[in-house]
């Protein structure tokens, strides 16, 4: 039995990652400090004897005795991200020093959750993971993609200074049960829109793109690459190709959910990327891994979930 350590691990993807761990036999701390997960999203977990949760800031250092970390605090949606910037860049920095910090001193393997925002708005499509990025430094995104660029930069440079054993694993756009209603992303709010009967909201024209991975899919991914090959770092591409634009998925919400909501358009954010799909050719080959949920079916058994959640707010 492995004693794992997820931070963020009250998050969306930190829920379903710990409900994994746990389910394969480990012993999972999980360490949040509830600024966007709560302790909805792991009380089923509680009951669990081999499952422990613990209120902490990474920000702060943290002394406990694990074998491996899965680094995944900090906010990820744009609004929330963007709601308190300094708190998101700290998170990233900070939070990366002292996991790493950790993983030195117990030689623990340790995995970071970065994303495809590194690549910024991208000029190379797909993006390979040896693409450098163009990413707005000053931008209302840099918090969140300049925080996780010098996350990637900090797991490297104790990898080469002080050995630890690294994964890095970049995230595109992943969706499923237990994401936040009120985030702010895009497919929360087309599947609350839709089934509230409220309009759908198009930033921009809509036909930027987005190539959307189910929950599931991803953490077999990154269990995957905390398992993989000795020595392979990454950074490695964990997503689904499938590339759709914003009123695609739009329409595809509407016909799965016999909604009668009309889209309306409104402006598009600052520095939002036009493009994004990723290349999975490193995942394959070194990981074996690639998704299995088409989009159609993902969409369903997130639209059951969000019924849910509905219902219980009448
Ligand atoms: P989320 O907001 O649901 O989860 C993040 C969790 O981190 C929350 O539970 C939050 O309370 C916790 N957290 C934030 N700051 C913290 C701090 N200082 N100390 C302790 N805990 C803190 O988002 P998510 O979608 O589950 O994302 C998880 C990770 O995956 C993030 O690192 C995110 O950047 C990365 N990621 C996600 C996606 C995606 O599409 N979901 C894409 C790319 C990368
Ligand atoms: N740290 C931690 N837990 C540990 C070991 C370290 O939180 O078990 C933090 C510690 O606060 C430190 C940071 O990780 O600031 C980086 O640790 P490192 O050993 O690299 O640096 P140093 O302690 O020399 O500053
Ligand atoms: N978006 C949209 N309507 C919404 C929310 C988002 O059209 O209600 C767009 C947004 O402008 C972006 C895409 O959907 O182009 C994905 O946005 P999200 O915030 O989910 O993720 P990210 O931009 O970080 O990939």
């Amino acid at each position: 039995m492995k004693k794992i350590l997820v931070t963020g691990g009250a998050g969306f993807l930190g829920s379903h990652l710990c409900e994994r761990l746990l389910s394969e036999g480990n012993d999972v701390l999980c360490v949040d400090n509830f600024y966007t997960g709560s302790k909805d999203n792991v009380k089923h977990l509680l009951a669990n004897r081999n499952f422990e949760l613990m209120r902490h800031d990474v920000t702060f250092p943290l002394y406990v005795e694990v074998d491996e970390i899965y680094n995944l605090a900090c906010p990820a949606s744009p609004p929330h991200y963007q709601f308190d910037p300094v708190q998101t860049t700290k998170t990233s920095v900070h939070g990366a020093i002292n996991m790493l910090g950790l993983a030195k001193r117990l030689r623990a393997k340790i995995l970071q959750a970065s994303t495809s925002e590194v690549y910024g708005d991208p000029e190379i499509h797909p993006q390979t993971e040896d693409y450098w990025g163009r990413v707005n430094p000053v931008g209302i995104r840099s918090c969140y993609d300049e925080g996780k660029r010098c996350a990637e930069t900090l797991f490297f440079d104790y990898w080469r200074q002080h050995q630890v054993d690294i994964k890095v694993v970049r995230i595109f756009n992943t969706y499923g049960p237990r994401m936040d209603p009120n985030d702010g992303r895009v497919v929360s709010n087309f599947i609350m829109q839709a089934l509230q009967g409220k309009d759908i909201t198009i930033y921009g024209d809509g036909h930027q793109t987005r190539s959307f991975c189910y929950v599931d899919d991803l953490i077999d991914g990154m269990i995957r690459m905390m398992n993989g090959p000795a020595g392979f770092t990454g950074p490695v591409n964990i997503g689904n190709p499938g590339e759709f634009t914003m009123l695609e998925l739009a329409q595809q919400v509407i016909a799965l959910t016999e909604s009668n909501s009309k889209l309306v358009f409104m402006p598009l954010p600052q520095d939002d990327p036009k493009q994004r799909q990723p290349s999975i050719e490193l995942a394959k080959a070194q990981l074996g891994w690639q998704p299995n949920v088409a989009l159609q079916d993902g969409l369903l058994k997130t639209i059951q979930y969000f019924q849910q959640v509905v219902r219980q707010a009448k």
